[in-house]
């Protein structure tokens, strides 16, 4: 009797395929386990997803599986039922979602289980070799001679900063040789914990959330949640301590620009076990190596960001996603699966606890907390000595801007500054000035692929498209009219830098955006400057709004807010009131008080209003109350399906017609199709299609019913598409 497995391969049709056995497989086909099989004219490697003794194609088109390379599943079983999970929640097939579950090193098909390091040793040769014979060979010499007192791994040999000549020299001779040392993994931690620091006394809040958390058998979520530098992080470390103590690992989430050296020796410093960090700058080399310390449990802690969700824990017990609100969670590219949905599907899975913990919860958090689903923790003061910030509003419309700046603000500056204190401006728009504009006939430069303008780059002596990458020199000449007199317009980091400069000669300035961090470890040099106090004006946009302890910093401007108040998705004011919170949590963490001031032409707004006097909780809880009346997520679900093409009617006919396959009526609702808020990128038309339902069910039923049509549209193949449930964002 033949035996057959049906394997999940990295392709996008929603199915899986069917292999033959051969009967030389060296060992029996295991579900979870990776094959390598052909398939049309190249050769995958997927997982099996199950063993049959039956198969319905002919047998004359039945292939058999190459390879076999794990005797054992790769995937834990709840971790291949999250992936199963996944692929149907976000509509995409097993093969897909795995290749996102999956290290890259092990999609290639390297060795899943295997703990070893390779080591260069001397051959029976080379321990007889005279070393005298090596005189005119220094470095081989010194080579030798190491290696005659011990191996020495991959790292110990390049910390020689010795020449890989040398060693092929050495090995040529035969008498040096590399050698798989094969480790059992240490465990020691999990029957004796020990502990670097002693912990802070926990205050009352810490102390309940602690203790609830600590009695959870099983699945639990809970929302920790506490303004910046309320002790969140101090809970995370005590229940740390109870589930490590218990000989059980945890795996600690963070969004991606949280997972910074700060972030991780916090945890380093505490506890005395191997912390294995996963983030996606890792080589496919160390990603595994990190991967498989997790799996066989000998690293006690695992964080990382987005994609350390699926890293498998020999003893799993609990999972912590710090920053809960952050857009990282949610991947962009490929299958958009949110990290923090799958983390709490993960955590029901294998039956542990999950702590969501943030300063500003996102709504869908936030709902699930006031509902009961979710245990809600707050931590309502300030750790510590920290005091609470005092707030202010500038109504820029009537006040001529230095370079964005208002009088008053500049005045508040030199107050601080002259106090010896650090003062933190927040421009969320990196380059000089956002436009180039002709001061002669009024045209602004436009990206001849996008509906976009030029960000003038002045430093780089470039303009540059932001949405598709596309740059030139500064023109000298307007497009339009040929004059000379050409401006930038508005006003960005690299500019508010150079006039700070300018405005207060005796404070350096450092900026932090994306330009200035390029290189690597350039973001860890800027912050270690800023905590020395080298720096006293720290320009930046995003990426210091959030994570960083400043505690120095005791004024925080926000300077061009009103374009992120006024967009035209559903979350905007959520995200306004996420990035305020935040940036405002930078002022006065330490002994001293902080000052925020924002700059705005909408001083009556009463969004702003609404969020500066009553703060993010109640903001929020506001603003959950009006996505429900509007049927909006979290109340109702959503769905949104992009397509591009060359011609714009092109992807509007294929959304047409996908719009028509889909139900309308009270409990489902299509919008749509419309042009995407940017309409033309990189030279493509987009267009979207957005859809949602009161249930969740209903959404998934309909949206598996339309998907198996949609495939036979004829015009499904004039655009690309692609599909994003529980969208984040609508561009
Ligand atoms: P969060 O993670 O909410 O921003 P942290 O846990 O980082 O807050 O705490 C902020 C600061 O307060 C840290 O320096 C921390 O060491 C200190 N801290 C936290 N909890 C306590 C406590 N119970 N007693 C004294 N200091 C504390
Ligand atoms: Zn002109
Ligand atoms: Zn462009």
């Amino acid at each position: 009797m033949s035996l057959f497995v049906e394997v999940a391969l990295p392709v996008p049709m929603r199915q899986n395929f069917s292999y033959l056995v051969p009967t030389t497989a060296p060992f029996p086909p295991q579900i979870g386990a990776r094959v390598k099989v052909p398939f049309g004219r190249q050769q995958l490697i997927g997982l099996i997803t199950n063993i049959t003794d039956q198969c319905a194609l002919p047998a004359a088109q039945i292939k058999a599986v190459s390879e076999f390379l794990d005797p054992e599943p790769v995937l834990s079983e709840p971790l291949y039922k999250l992936t199963q999970w996944a692929a149907r929640y976000y509509f995409c097939s097993l093969g897909q979602m795995l290749n996102q579950s999956l290290p890259a090193a092990l999609r290639k098909g390297a060795d899943a289980s295997r703990q070893s390091i390779t080591q260069l040793r001397l051959t029976p040769a080379g321990t007889e070799a005279d070393i005298g014979t090596l005189k005119r060979a220094p470095a081989q010499g010194k080579l030798l001679q190491e290696l005659s007192r011990q191996p020495l791994t991959d790292e110990e040999f390049n910390a020689l900063e010795l020449s890989k000549s040398a060693l092929k020299a050495l090995c040529d001779k035969g008498w040096v040789e590399k050698h798989e040392l094969v480790q059992q993994p240490d465990l020691s931690w999990r029957t004796q914990l020990e502990m670097d620091e002693t912990p802070h006394k926990l205050n009352q809040e810490q102390a309940v959330a602690v203790t609830a958390i600590n009695q959870q058998d099983g699945f639990c979520c809970s929302l920790l949640e506490g303004v910046t530098g309320s002790g969140k992080t101090e809970v995370y470390l005590a229940v740390l301590e109870h589930c490590l103590s218990q000989g059980k690992q945890a795996l600690i989430l963070v969004p991606e620009i949280g997972l910074t050296p700060q972030t991780i020796n916090r945890f380093r410093r505490r506890f005395k076990v191997k912390v294995a960090v996963i983030h996606s700058g890792l080589t496919d080399n160390a990603r595994l190596n990190a991967w498989r310390q997790a799996r066989c449990g000998e690293a006690a802690i695992i964080i990382g960001t987005r994609s350390a969700l699926f890293t498998p824990m020999a003893f799993p017990g609990i999972i912590i996603l710090d920053e809960e609100h952050d857009a990282s969670f949610k991947q962009q590219e490929g299958v958009g699966y949110h990290a923090r949905d799958l983390a709490v599907m993960r955590g029901h899975l294998e039956q542990i606890p999950v702590i969501l913990g943030s300063a500003t919860p996102s709504l869908e958090t936030l709902n699930n907390a006031i509902n009961s689903r979710y245990h809600h923790f707050p931590l309502t003061k300030r750790a510590g000595a920290a005091q609470q910030v005092r707030q202010g509003l500038i109504d820029i419309r009537s006040q001529p801007l230095t370079a964005g700046l208002s009088q008053p603000l500049i005045n508040e500056m030199r107050m601080h500054l002259n106090a010896g204190n650090q003062v933190l401006l927040f421009l969320n728009r990196r380059g000089f000035a956002p436009a180039l504009i002709c001061h002669e006939c009024g045209y602004l430069h436009e990206c001849d692929r996008c509906d976009a303008f030029f960000t003038l780059h002045q430093s780089l002596g470039e303009i540059c498209c932001h949405h598709c990458g596309n740059q030139y020199p500064i023109p000298r000449q307007c497009h339009q009219c040929g004059s000379t007199m050409l401006a930038g317009q508005g006003i960005g980091t690299e500019q508010l830098a150079g006039t700070l400069q300018k405005l207060f000669p005796d404070y350096p300035v450092v900026r932090i955006d994306r330009d200035t961090t390029r290189l690597k470890g350039s973001l860890e040099e800027h912050l270690a400057a800023i905590q020395r106090g080298e720096y006293k004006i720290l320009v930046g946009t995003q990426m210091l709004a959030k994570g960083h302890h400043f505690p120095d910093v005791t004024l925080v401007g926000l300077l061009d807010v009103d374009g992120a108040l006024f967009s035209a998705d559903f979350r905007a004011p959520e995200r306004f009131g996420q990035l305020y919170t935040q940036v405002a949590g930078r002022a006065g963490r330490a002994a001293k008080p902080g000052t925020v001031l924002l700059q705005t032409s909408q001083g009556e707004n009463p969004l702003l209003r609404d969020l500066m006097q009553r703060g993010y909780g109640e903001f929020a809880r506001s603003q959950l109350l009006e996505r429900q009346q509007a049927l909006l997520p979290p109340a109702w679900h959503m769905v949104l399906v992009r397509a591009e093409a060359h011609q714009a009617e092109d992807a509007d006919a294929f959304l047409r017609a996908m719009a028509d396959i889909l139900p309308k009526d009270a409990e489902f609702e299509v919008i749509g199709p419309m042009p995407a808020p940017l309409d033309r990128k990189a030279g493509k038309y987009r267009r979207q299609l957005l859809f949602q339902a009161k249930a969740r069910h209903r959404l998934q039923i309909e949206t598996e019913r339309m998907l198996q049509q949609v495939n036979q549209l004829p015009s499904v193949k004039k655009c690309r598409w692609s599909l994003d449930r529980d969208p984040q964002d609508l561009l």
